[in-house]
């Protein structure tokens, strides 16, 4: 968190709102329980004891509605894709989206001959951040997390409409 200035004496704080508010939403991202192939496995794996995402403040929820962030894990086939808008649309805002593995960033080994891919989830949503690999370590993954943190920590919320 970056604070202004704290008081030596009567621990009192001053700090910009902006700050705050994104201090409070970075520490608590959770990402909807979402996941389509192999990618998920190391989203999973990342969520695990040995990743410990919970130290992050980050917890992923049942239902779109209590989310604020969507990582894409694994291919997107055209038939998913419906889905996914779907899913997004049903998210309060604002909103995030974290492409994980090369499936979802570009159609990864299915660009060519894949007919029934997508060739890149931001053909249907917007990402903010790219996470490489195939799949991308559980490490790859809290590295776009923290990316994205640092992405909200510049954010106004106050000013924009
Ligand atoms: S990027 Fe690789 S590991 Fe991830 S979903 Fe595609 S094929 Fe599977």
């Amino acid at each position: 968190m970056s604070l202004d200035k704290m008081s030596q004496d009567g621990g009192i704080m001053v700090t910009k709102l902006d700050d705050l508010l994104n201090w409070a939403r970075l520490s608590s991202l959770w990402p909807v329980s979402f996941g389509i192939a192999c990618c998920a496995i190391e989203m999973m794996g990342a969520y695990s004891a040995n990743f410990d995402l919970d130290r992050l403040g980050v917890f992923p929820r049942p239902t779109p509605r209590q989310s604020d962030v969507i990582i894409i894990a694994g291919t997107v086939t055209f038939k998913m894709a419906e889905r996914i808008r779907r899913l997004y649309e049903q998210m309060p805002e604002p909103r995030y989206v974290i492409s994980m593995g090369s499936c979802s960033n570009c159609g990864g080994p299915y660009w060519q001959y894949g007919y029934h891919v997508v060739k890149g989830v931001d053909r249907i949503i917007p990402v903010d951040i790219y996470v490489q690999g195939c799949p991308p370590r559980p490490e790859a993954l809290i590295g776009g997390i923290i990316e994205l943190q640092k992405k909200i920590r510049g954010e106004s919320l106050l000013t924009s409409s």
